[in-house]
Order: structure tokens, then sequence, then C-alpha cells
């Protein structure tokens, strides 16, 4: 054939649709559909993906591709298949789709950067001093280092010099004071080491009775329906997805296993290391991005062969992939946040059902979503009803905070006796204690008592939260901050009023409540460095902390002996946000952490404190029931109750404008093109609900209107996103399966 040949060519851009190129001779070769080409975009060049070579000419004139990238293609013919998938499901255009699932730097038309990165002054904690008692012995008369100390401490335990001064005004004497005291080094960053480079753990050399049952009921099923492991905490679970894949690797096949957030799950990683040796690929966001691409570039050409991963990972170039395994399946992690706004358990079926590889979803607290594929028929449910070596799961004591006794010099804070003696006895016997708390911060709220005032973001609809180390007024919304106010900024009073505990404040008390023990705490604040997870939870593991404190953070999968007391500070604190999910995120979280008590040989024993004691969500995680819970939950999602997922699905369009009038009438707009669509041609298939003001009504400078639209069947609801994907609208958002309502 002579003549020039075109491509079609999908560029990274929120455009619907994909942009046709003149291929020339010398590039015909490589620019094959999945390959990467560079290509120009009036007067620039961007990186684009073929989606089909050798398409008719188009009606305008062509530009030629200018380089392909590809020896072998970037995308495999599946996995361009599934990126079609998801933006014809999500509605997304194909190249936000594509864009998602291949490194950063592959979308780069100069070279990848190295793993060099800038260099700066860092001042890092060598020595810690968790408990109040030995704080106040190092800094007896050293006010001002002990704050420098617990700021760096609260920073995760390092911080740039810079930040440090120019932020928190902490001199430069300040901190050479913490080095002559040793407590303290400043270096210059070299990258700090990997510390997931050679984690491993051996797996338990035999499968018990119960774990061999589901392993072998697994692989004699068949491979296109989803298993699903529903163990309770501490059944080993991760042996039984370990086991199976074993088969399939020794089988020369590849597999994927994916983790809610790769620095929480330390020990899940270490087990798959120690199972696969360096067959493993870790992809992991402290890796930077030339380290990234050298793994993504391992598995692509079949030199390692298990990738683990965040939800990103469901897309690693594994060859012949034989199973892919989502640990903590429930996770709301595994919802991506921005377009294509996949869900991983979605995007995961479809991938196995491409592939013909298995699907392993586990979980202690199966999300209703995935229970109901089981009610249906559509996965098969394989149960652990018994923790490893027969022990018991811990017995729940929930405590009613509305009549509890509780400790008088605790005050404010909800402290129940029966919770202090639980703490105070494990610690006494030189036990490890868990409390959690899902509120960051010292305080939810700073309020005026004289006129009412509560200090707002002011681009948000929310309360500034209270920080203290460092102390600021901050948004956890947009990162606003500002300084704490001496007086309300509307009547002049001078004190001003906390309220709502947060885990700083928690920390405070129990600092002095317990003056011996070691205390850490774990949350968004503290674990702002790379590696601080990592090591909070080192410390931990190695005894080095007696309690540890934090928000969900704490709650993930974590498998310490040592444990005897889980302590739920206030288990509430989700339980009433608008959100059709609130509950159902309360059972999982309280009955998640719970589980991290009693996993050793002395037993466990959990305290859970609410003004709710009576509400399903808490009984049924008391219970350590997920049959309760969902024979409670199921029917409320159902007529005559609103639907909600699963009974049925939805599709959240969020508009979002700096113009509040504007907003609305954009909402009205989209709610009236989809009561149109819903007259016509999809013959009333569809309920649409709103526009409303979204609960959290104003978001970063923006208005925030939904409208949201339910239907029983999945197709009614794919028709509508591609409808309006058609139309190309940038202000509004499109969001299917949305993770929330907020
Ligand atoms: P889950 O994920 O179900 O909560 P894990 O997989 O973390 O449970 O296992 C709980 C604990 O039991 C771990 O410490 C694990 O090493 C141990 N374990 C799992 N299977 C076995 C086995 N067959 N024999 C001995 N110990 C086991
Ligand atoms: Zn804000």
């Amino acid at each position: 054939m002579t003549g020039p040949r075109y491509a079609t060519v999908a560029l990274p851009l929120p455009v619907a649709r994909a942009y046709t190129y003149q291929i020339p001779a010398d590039l015909l070769t490589r620019a094959v559909p999945g390959a990467r080409v560079v290509v120009p975009v009036g007067a620039r060049r961007a990186v684009g993906v073929v989606l089909a070579a050798d398409v008719a000419p188009p009606d305008v004139h062509a530009r030629p591709a200018l380089r392909a990238l590809d020896e072998q293609p970037a995308l495999s013919p599946a996995l361009l298949a599934l990126g079609r998938w998801m933006s014809d499901y999500y509605g997304a255009p194909i190249g936000l789709a594509l864009r998602a699932m291949l490194p950063g730097p592959l979308w780069s038309v100069a070279r990848p950067a190295g793993p060099g990165e800038g260099s700066e002054r860092v001042v890092r904690l060598i020595h810690r001093l968790p408990s109040l008692l030995e704080r106040e012995a190092a800094f007896r008369r050293a006010p001002k280092r002990r704050a420098a100390y617990e700021a760096l401490e609260a920073l995760g335990g390092a911080a740039p010099l810079r930040h440090l001064g120019q932020r928190l005004g902490i001199g430069a004497a300040v901190i050479a004071g913490l080095v002559r005291q040793g407590l303290a080094e400043v270096s210059v960053t070299a990258r700090p080491r990997d510390p997931f480079a050679e984690l491993a753990t051996p797996l338990p050399p035999v499968a018990t009775p119960d774990q061999e049952a589901v392993i072998r009921a697994i692989l004699e099923g068949p491979v296109e329906r989803p298993a699903v492991i529903q163990g309770v905490t501490g059944s080993g679970k991760t042996l039984v997805y370990l086991a199976v894949l074993r088969r399939l690797v020794e089988a020369g096949r590849g597999a994927i296993v994916l983790v809610p957030e790769i620095a929480l799950t330390p020990q899940t990683v270490a087990r798959v290391r120690g199972a696969f040796g360096d067959q493993v690929a870790v992809l992991h966001s402290g890796l930077s991005e030339g380290e990234r691409l050298d793994a993504w570039r391992a598995l692509r050409r079949n030199e390692r062969r298990v990738a683990v991963g965040p939800r990103s990972a469901v897309f690693a170039p594994v060859q012949d992939l034989g199973a892919v395994v989502i640990d903590e399946e429930h996770e709301p992690s595994y919802k991506q946040g921005s377009a294509p706004r996949y869900h991983t358990r979605d995007v995961a079926r479809e991938r196995a059902r491409i592939e013909g590889a298995r699907l392993l979803l586990g979980s202690a607290t199966p999300s209703l979503e995935t229970l109901f594929m089981v009610d249906t028929g559509r996965a098969h449910a394989y149960l652990l009803p018994q923790r490893i070596g027969s022990r018991p799961l811990p017995p729940v004591e929930v405590v009613d905070l509305r009549t509890a006794e509780r400790v008088p010099e605790a005050r404010v804070i909800p402290w129940s006796t029966t919770l202090d003696a639980a703490v105070t006895a494990a610690l006494e016997r030189g036990e490890q204690v868990i409390l959690l708390l899902n509120r960051r911060g010292f305080a939810t709220y700073l309020q005026c008592p004289q006129c009412g005032t509560v200090s707002e973001c002011p681009r948000c609809a929310i309360a500034l939260t209270v920080h203290r180390t460092p102390a600021a007024l901050r948004c956890h919304y947009c990162a606003y901050e500002s300084p704490v106010p001496a007086a309300c900024g509307r009547c002049g009073h001078a004190t001003q009023r906390m309220g709502g505990l947060g885990t700083q404040q928690l920390e405070h008390f129990l600092g002095l409540r317990f003056p011996a023990a070691r205390i850490a705490r774990m949350d968004l604040d503290t674990t702002s460095t790379k590696w601080a997870h990592q090591e909070i939870l080192d410390r931990f593991a190695r005894g080095a902390v007696d309690l540890l404190l934090g928000t969900q953070m704490i709650a993930k999968g974590l498998d310490f002996p040592n444990v005897t007391v889980v302590g739920v500070v206030d288990a509430d604190t989700g339980l009433h946000l608008p959100d059709f999910r609130a509950a159902e995120r309360t059972f999982q979280l309280v009955a998640q952490v719970a589980g991290r008590a009693g996993r050793g040989e002395r037993g466990g024993q959990v305290v859970v404190q609410t003004r709710h004691p009576d509400h399903h969500a808490i009984r049924a995680a008391a219970g350590h029931s997920v049959a309760e819970f969902a024979a409670a939950e199921l029917p409320l999602r159902r007529a005559p109750h609103p639907a909600y997922p699963p009974a049925v699905g939805l599709v959240r369009f969020v508009i979002a404008l700096p113009d509040a009038t504007r907003a609305a009438r954009l909402a009205e707009r989209v709610a009236a093109w989809l009561r149109r669509a819903n007259a016509g041609t999809l013959a009333g298939a569809l309920a649409v609900l709103g526009p409303a003001p979204c609960p959290l009504a104003r978001l970063q400078g923006r208005w925030r209107w939904h409208v949201v639209v339910k239907a029983a069947e999945a197709r009614t609801l794919g028709r509508v996103v591609r409808a309006w994907r058609a139309r190309g609208r940038g202000a509004v958002v499109v969001d299917r399966d949305p993770a929330s309502l907020l």
C-alpha cells in the first residue's frame, strides 16, 4: 500500500475525542496500538498513546507524529482494552483513563528524571523521649528546646531546617542544643534508605486445615468467579492469598497484590517478599520517579512477576497475569479521587476477566458491594471463622459515654474508668495498647464563649481545626492555615473555647495520665515525611513504644502479638456524617481496630466508648459480626428507604464554581439535561435527585452543588455517563460509584 498512513492517538487531556495523526514510514513498525508516540499539539509536543493504527484518513489535514517511543508497546492489548472499559464505564475521557495507567515519567516528552532529588538541610530526631518523665528530665531548663523537640516529633521526626526557622520560628541555636544533647542531627538530605528494600518475613511453613481447605477450594473453583476470602481478624488470610499465588507463579504466571496504603501495611509487603523474594516489585509512593519506572520496566520485561502496591498497581504491566489480590478490599482508599475516578475492585475484576486471571478479595469486614456480589451469586465467599491457634476474638466492652463513670482528671476528655483501668493494667503488665480516635489536631473547633462565633476556613464551609506543636488553626480540606487568635475576631472577647477532641489533645492527656508510658501518635500530622509511618510502626513492633494512638491509620491490618488492649475513645466521630456509608465505615473501623487486640497468647480486650451503644454498627462491631451488620444495614439501603448501593447504582455530578449563583445555575442545567435524557431515550429508568448544595457546601473557595442519579441497571448509568462525556463540560465532575456524597 502506498500513500500516507494514519493512526488515532489519545492524549492525556480532558477531551472526549482521540486525534488522528499521520504516521511516517520509519515509525510504522513501532506506532502500533498501545505504543507511545510524540505528536505535535498546537505549538507544543505531547506524548500520546496509539489507539488504532491504519485508520481512514481524516477530513482535515493530519500532522505527522514525530517519534515513536516504545520498542514494546507501553500498554499491552489487554491493558489498552482495560483503559477503554474504564473510559466507558466511568464516562472519563480516554486520554485521562490511559494517563492513570502509566507512570508519570512515561508521559513526559523530555527524558525522565533520575533518582536524584534536590538537596536540603534536614533536622532529624535520632533519639526519642516518648514518655513525659523522660522529656521533663531532659528539658528541665530548656523550654524552647523542648518545644522544638515536640514540633519535630509532631512533624514525623524530621523537618527541613528552613521550614523550622521560617514557618515555626525555631532558631538555629535551639536546634544546635538538640544536637549537642544527642537528640537530633542535621544532615544534607541524601535520599533516605528505602525501608521496603529488604523487608521480608518468611511465611508460616504449614497452613492450618482451615486455610488448606480454602486454598484448595479456591484453586478448584472456576477462574472467572471472584473469590471473597472473608476471615475474621487474625485468621491468616495473607497465607491463603500467597499459597494461591505460589501455585500460579510456579507455573510461570504473574500476580498483583493490592494493599490500601503501602506505608501502613509493611507487614503484608514483607510477607509477599518472604514468599517470592526478588520476583517481587514493590510499587510505592516513597520511590523516586526513576525508581518507580525501573520497577515498572522490570515487570514489563517479565524480570519480576509479582507486583505489590496501592490502587494504581492494578495497572502494573505484569506479564501473563494469573491473579489479582485485593487485601482489605473494603478500604475507601481503593477509590481514585480524580478522573477517571475508578474503583480498584471493579477495575481489577474487569482486568481479571480480560486476562483470564483470578480475583481474590480479602477482608474481615467486606464492603456491602462485595457481600452483595456474593449474595447474588457473582462471587463466592470462603470463610475463615477462626483465628490462628484457635485464639478467641477479644471480648468487646461497650461503654455508654452518657452514663459511664469518668476519670475526673480527664475533665472534658471522654475517658471512662473502664478504659482507664484496662489501659493501666496492660501497661503495668508490660503489654501494649492501641487507642483509636479518628480525628486529628488538638480540638475540632475554636469558639467564642461570648458571641458563639466559630472560626471557619475563609475558603471552605468548615470549622478550622486547632493544632498545637506547631500551633495554628488549620483547614483539613484545603490546608489553609492561620495563627490561633488571642481574641474573638468578631466581638473581641479575650478567651476562646476549644471543643471537640483531637489526637493531639488526647496525646497530651495520656502523657499526663501515664507519665512513664512511652507514647507514639500516628496521624497525618506525624507522618508527613516519607518513612514516618514505617518508623513509628517499627518502634511499636520493637517494643520501644507502649501506647500507640492515632486515627484510622492504626486500624489497618497490623499484627502485633503484644497488643492486649484496644480502646476506641470515641466511636461516634463518623457516625453522623450525612453520607449513606457512615454506618458501614463506622462498623468497619471499630471492628478492624478491635481485631488488633489479642493476637498473641496473652489474649486481649477491647473497650469501645460511644454515645450510641444500641446503634447496629456499634453492636455488630462489638460482636465481630459482619452477618449481623449486613442484616441490619442492607434493608436500610432499599425501599421503603431511599435506595443506595448496593441496591442501586449511583452517579454523582458535582458542580464547583467560585461564583455561588453560577454554581447553582449550572447545577440546574445539569439536572435539566439529566431529566430530559431520562424522559427521552432512557425511558424513565433513572431517578434524578437535586440539584442540591453538597453537604460540604464550599471547598477551596468554590461553591459546590450536586445532582445524584440512581438506576437499578448498570447499563443505564453507563449510557448516562457516556452521553455526558460526549458533551464534554469541564466544570462538572462525574463520579460513578462515589466513595462519599459529601
Ligand atoms: P489476617 O490478615 O487474617 O488478620 P494474618 O494473615 O495477619 O491475619 O495472620 C495472623 C497471624 O497468624 C500472623 O502473625 C501470621 O503469621 C500467623 N499465621 C497465619 N497462618 C499461620 C499458620 N498456618 N501457622 C502459624 N501461624 C500463622
Ligand atoms: Zn479550607
